[in-house]
């Protein structure tokens, strides 16, 4: 089938799919202290729509999908879902975004079903720091997460993300730096964005990753910089003896909207075309109204042919999307 092009030319091939908007952790950089309200059951797509939707999208070329959240391992049974959507031809490149704190007991039952690669968010090393940040106090718990992620070979790369704050995460850089050399994970650091449920973002609060590769190459000297894909969103970095993979996300300093070849499901069933859309494209109702595979494909088209060109954060009158960081899926 013809690929599944945008309006400027860009192919999609990839889906990050949202399985819940409910979180364990309240970060500061994506959540309220409290009250979010979540989504009703029956809002939520089911493991058959998303298997249904993922088909259809990979019979269009879409071959990597990534679940998220919210915090995806808050959703009764994911292992199943993970081994619905291994089992269709054309995912190449099955993944999950988490928290970790429940990775410990799910990395098992999620290797067995066909996970094949990890990102778990971590931001701090620091107890007091970490429960500062998440206003939960889990970092050992997501350390004993991350550990059990170690024990299975067919789980790599395993990455961690850092979302990087002015005034927070320059403290954090030298033990995250020596934790990617002292373990098997690709430590990567993300530029803080406005989804913000608090609407708190400040762009003097944004820590590039220029600065930070700045305060690391100050330690251990020049980094090298490894190739990576076209699409990819994160710059690769080695250190210069060869032990230790960094990585940094720049969306707010070095924008990569021009690659960008995703497209994100919402936990309720609504496509978004931009991290930063101001709109939505109900796929719900056609999942649920007896439409047939080619009238999803039309609406798929639909949508993606209004793919935004690029995002505006960086320009005067940015209005923030429509969502915050959890209720979109990142
Ligand atoms: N709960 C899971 C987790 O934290 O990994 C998955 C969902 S979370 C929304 C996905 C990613 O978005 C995490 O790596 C998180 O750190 C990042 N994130 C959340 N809010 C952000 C923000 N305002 N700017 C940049 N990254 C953010
Ligand atoms: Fe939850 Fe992930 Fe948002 Fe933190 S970043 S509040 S863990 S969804």
């Amino acid at each position: 089938m013809e690929p599944l092009r945008d309006g400027w030319g860009r192919e999609i091939r990839s889906v990050r799919v949202s399985v819940t908007d409910k979180c364990n952790f309240r970060c500061t950089y994506c959540m309220p202290a409290e009250g979010l309200e979540w989504l009703g059951r029956a809002e939520i797509l089911t493991f058959e729509e998303i298997a249904r939707l993922v088909r259809v999208l990979a019979s269009l070329g879409v071959d990597e999908v990534r679940l998220t959240g919210g915090e995806p391992l808050v959703r009764r049974d994911l292992p199943a879902l993970v081994e619905m959507l291994a089992a269709i031809a054309g995912v190449r490149d099955l993944s999950l975004t988490t928290n970790g704190v429940l990775l410990d007991r799910l990395a098992g039952p999620l290797v067995a079903a066909g996970l094949t690669r990890i990102n778990v968010s971590l931001d701090s090393l620091s107890h007091v720091r970490f429960a500062e940040l998440t206003r939960r106090d889990a970092l050992d718990a997501v350390l004993r997460g991350l550990e059990e992620a170690e024990r299975y070979p067919e789980l790599r790369p395993i990455k961690v993300n850092c979302v990087a704050i002015k005034g927070f995460t320059e403290e954090e850089v030298p033990a995250l730096a020596e934790l990617a050399r002292r373990k098997p994970y690709v430590v990567r650091f993300i530029e803080f964005m406005p989804l913000d449920a608090d609407e708190l973002w400040r762009e003097d609060q944004v820590l590039t990753g220029g600065e930070i590769r700045a305060l690391i190459e100050e330690r251990y000297g020049p980094l090298v910089e490894l190739p990576a894909k076209a699409s990819s969103t994160a710059r690769r970095y080695g250190f210069a003896d060869g032990i230790g993979e960094l990585g940094f996300v720049n969306p707010v300093s070095e924008p990569f909207c021009s690659s960008c070849d995703r497209i994100r499901l919402t936990a309720d069933g609504q496509l978004r075309t931009c991290l930063f859309s101001r709109r939505e494209w109900d796929l719900k109702t056609p999942l649920r109204d007896g439409s047939s595979d080619e009238q999803l494909v039309a609406a798929l088209r639909n949508a993606v042919a209004h793919k935004e060109l690029k995002h505006r954060i960086n320009e005067r009158g940015f209005v923030r999307a429509s969502r915050s960081m959890s209720q979109i899926g990142g």
